[in-house]
């Protein structure tokens, strides 16, 4: 079997077919190298910064000092308790609830409120919100796009109704997963960061679907003070600690199962259609939900690369069944419909079908 069109990182599984990844001579993917440069970051002057930085910029009018973004997951809340109990910051969490939400994610949203947070909730229109994740989903293969847009675009605009100069999102997920590096040195991201690279440059295409009315929740508002900042540049990112501190602390609860596509049961666990985000992803790049995990436990420390490609030819390839009725229904299209959009963006260089299922030609390794 020939690899021709796609090789993985020689020290995790990212693989050469993630968007905007880097690899060094010896093979080594940027994630796995900024993994090393981390330890030489001074991070306590890094956290000095966004004291002083608070310090100075918070608006006088405005009860709070930032806004960390939550959906009751183990990252928000972890973001939450540090900037809380650690830093004595007065926080107002915002969640934009995901379309089609878990049992389990309902329960952790519900579990989060109960840790005397300020909480916002915003729950977006319903068939605007669906159209966008449609198009998505239908155009790129993205089924939670309208969701991604509005985790920034609402956020922003909440932040601007209270006079909030700061919004603190989780980790640079280009830096600790590979992809871009621009931020590895930077504080603050801006929105033309987030057309680009987040929402891959499909932000106003995406809107024209929509009529001015409803688009409300999509639209950036003009001339906005707030800044955006990641979690993961003041302090090392490390979602295994993001879990043990919020369960310990913010009575986050991990599933009672693994999730589908991996063998792990916490993390983005709040709607169904990120297991079929993830899907899509295997199809589209060769690597699915397990390699991200795989990658993020090589380069803890706590799995070998060996164990890691066994896992992978486990895991990568599940779809999620027991949702196949939520996604017709959500999505108001016939089961062939359905599988005539997944088809259309299958990597046909990577992948090849067999009595009706898209099997790899590649041979992880
Ligand atoms: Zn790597």
């Amino acid at each position: 079997m020939k690899n021709s069109s796609i090789f993985w990182c020689t020290s995790c599984l990212n693989t050469s077919t993630r968007p905007r990844i880097i690899f060094d001579k010896q093979g080594k993917c940027n994630a796995c190298l900024w993994s090393e440069q981390k330890k030489k970051i001074k991070w306590k002057s890094r956290l000095k910064f966004l004291k002083d930085h608070l310090k100075k910029n918070k608006n006088p009018n405005s009860k709070y000092d930032l806004i960390v973004p939550v959906s009751g997951g183990k990252d928000g809340s972890y973001v939450t308790y540090y900037c809380k109990e650690k830093l004595g910051l007065n926080v107002l969490c915002v969640t934009v609830n995901p379309p089609l939400r878990s049992e389990l994610g309902y329960k952790n949203l519900e579990n989060f409120k109960k840790n005397e947070v300020d909480l916002l909730e915003i729950n977006l229109p319903y068939h605007a919100h669906m159209k966008l994740n449609k198009f998505g989903f239908v155009k790129n293969g993205r089924p939670l796009y309208g969701w991604l847009i509005a985790i920034f675009t609402a956020i922003i605009n909440i932040a601007n109704q209270f006079d909030i100069n700061l919004i603190m999102y989780g980790e640079d997920g280009e830096a600790e997963y590979g992809g871009v590096q621009k931020l590895k040195s930077k504080a603050f991201f801006d929105i033309e960061f987030i057309k680009k690279i987040y929402l891959s440059d499909q932000y106003n295409n995406s809107l024209k679907i929509l009529n001015f009315k409803e688009s409300h929740w999509w639209r950036l508002p003009k001339n906005s003070k707030t800044r955006m900042s990641h979690w993961s540049y003041f302090e090392n990112w490390d979602s295994y600690r993001n879990f043990v501190v919020s369960k310990k602390f913010m009575k986050y609860e991990e599933n009672t199962k693994k999730n589908v596509g991996t063998y792990t049961n916490f993390g983005q666990n709040d709607t169904l259609l990120y297991d079929l985000h993830c899907y899509l992803m295997y199809l589209k790049f060769g690597f699915g939900r397990a390699t991200q995990d795989i990658g993020i436990d090589i380069r803890r420390g706590s799995m070998t690369r060996e164990q890691g490609l066994q896992l992978a030819k486990i895991y990568d390839n599940e779809f999620p069944d027991y949702a196949l009725n939520d996604y017709l229904d959500y999505f108001d299209i016939k089961e062939k419909t359905f599988f005539q959009i997944i088809d259309k963006h299958v990597n046909k260089k990577l992948f090849f079908k067999k009595k009706n299922m898209w099997v790899p030609k590649f041979l992880i390794n």
